[in-house]
């Protein structure tokens, strides 16, 4: 082992974050904002992005990475296809004897 991971800096070059909501200075890192009552922090910026959405609104993130990983799938396997045929025509209209 012994890998670091230099994307995250850390904690203690952290600057002190304010709240995301209100912008109340959060000098002791609450995890609630004493302000506005809300979570003063953001766990992650790309789980904050996913909220965002409408999707991020339910809670079947399971069921819907699993529908995505098919979906994907279905996308590659109708490519494969649509190629196989491509070229199929193509040597058709060459007229490969
Ligand atoms: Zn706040």
């Amino acid at each position: 082992m012994g890998v670091v991971n230099k994307s995250l800096p850390p904690k203690s070059k952290r600057k002190t974050m304010n709240c995301y909501k209100c912008k109340t200075p959060n000098p002791d890192n609450w995890f609630y904002c004493r302000e506005c009552g809300g979570k003063a922090s953001q766990p992650a910026f790309t789980t904050n992005l996913y909220m965002g959405t409408e999707a991020g609104k339910r809670t079947d993130v399971e069921f819907s990475s699993t529908t995505i990983e098919e979906h994907t799938k279905q996308i590659i396997s109708n490519k494969q296809d649509k190629s196989d045929k491509f070229w199929a025509d193509k040597v058709k209209q060459a007229g490969v004897r």
